[in-house]
């Protein structure tokens, strides 16, 4: 049997999770929805085990009111990580705990047949360990290099991946692993997952910057991923800043990324001995004063913000949010 949330539901489930335990008359104030109908829902939720009963929070001068609490367990989320040298998959909860995480390291020559296979292998290491129930799993987040380029048809190009373009991945993962596949770029899931579980719990506008083999941005705009009109908002990576410049992996010359990802940070620490100053210090420069700047505090923030992307979809959604009834 399917249940279909209302907006209020899935309002109520993140406003919970967002702040931890509320009492019913918390949400109705926080929410301001009649207290008849957070009574008539919060019932519901407890009924389908998405809430449950926690301790007795403070009185006001009456009876101690009961804490509501997200029953974190009730559904679980598969995130991956799809990059150019290894994959990971990790099975997380509502909290956001990764319960279960395997790792394989590819040397890039693979074919994406292979590489799917291998998702498949250690998707069904990371169920058998979790020993979840497959009812319970709602989806599956892919967090892949960008830009991704995705057509109408789900079929993307990310550059240099796995030697191939036009791959209909979701298709090919979905076939596989038999439950939904949604995929974004890696730095927008690790800046959802830096708003979910990280430093951006509480803010919502922020930017994620993440260095690596490439460097990405997630531009979180009124707590919402701004993707931009294609969806390459955020790709400060090939970014041209050098004339002329080193010529990049997506087919523009004096990108960022040819300056200041690690394995260019690399090739000028190796060419001078010692790093003089990269790009993106020059990019920031003076303005960067003015700008808090926090490290990441997620070791995996790939493969949890990309379970936290299918979580998201799920509660976000104002109608037809689907969650099979166990
Ligand atoms: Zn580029």
């Amino acid at each position: 049997m399917e249940q279909t949330l209302d907006s209020n539901s899935t309002k109520i489930i993140n406003l919970i999770r967002e702040e931890g335990a509320l009492s019913r008359v918390e949400i109705c104030e926080k929410l301001d929805i009649p207290q008849s109908t957070v009574t008539r829902l919060t019932n519901k939720l407890m009924k389908l085990n998405m809430l449950r009963e926690g301790k007795q929070g403070h009185s006001s001068g009456g009876r101690r009111p009961v804490m509501l609490e997200v029953n974190e367990n009730c559904f679980y989320a598969l995130g991956i990580e799809m990059g150019r040298s290894a994959i990971k998959a990790a099975l997380i909860n509502l909290n956001g705990d990764l319960l279960s995480i395997r790792m394989k390291v590819t040397s890039g020559d693979e074919s994406i047949q292979e590489v799917v296979s291998y998702v498949k292998e250690i998707v069904q290491d990371v169920k058998t360990q979790a020993d979840v129930q497959k009812t319970r799993v709602l989806g599956v987040g892919v967090g892949l290099p960008g830009p991704l380029d995705e057509t109408e048809d789900h079929k993307i190009s990310p550059p240099n991946f796995y030697g191939e373009n036009d791959i209909p991945l979701k298709h090919l993962l979905e076939e596989a692993l038999e439950l939904p596949v949604t995929l974004d770029n890696d730095a927008n899931v690790a800046t959802l997952a830096e708003k979910w579980f990280g430093n951006g719990v509480g803010y919502n506008d922020f930017t994620y910057v993440m260095t690596d083999i490439g460097i990405g941005c997630g531009l979180m705009i009124n707590g919402s991923l701004y993707r931009g009109l294609q969806g390459e908002a955020g790709e400060l990576g090939h970014m041209s800043i050098a004339f002329p410049g080193e010529l990049c992996h997506c087919g523009n010359y004096g990108c960022l990324e040819t300056l200041s990802s690690i394995p260019a940070i690399e090739r000028t620490y190796q060419k001078f001995d010692k790093i003089r100053s990269t790009a993106l210090s020059r990019v920031i420069g003076k303005r960067g004063k003015d700008i808090p700047i926090v490290k990441s505090k997620i070791d995996e923030a790939v493969v949890l913000g990309a379970g936290a992307l299918v979580i998201n979809q799920e509660f976000s959604l104002t109608e037809g949010s689907k969650f099979s009834q166990v």
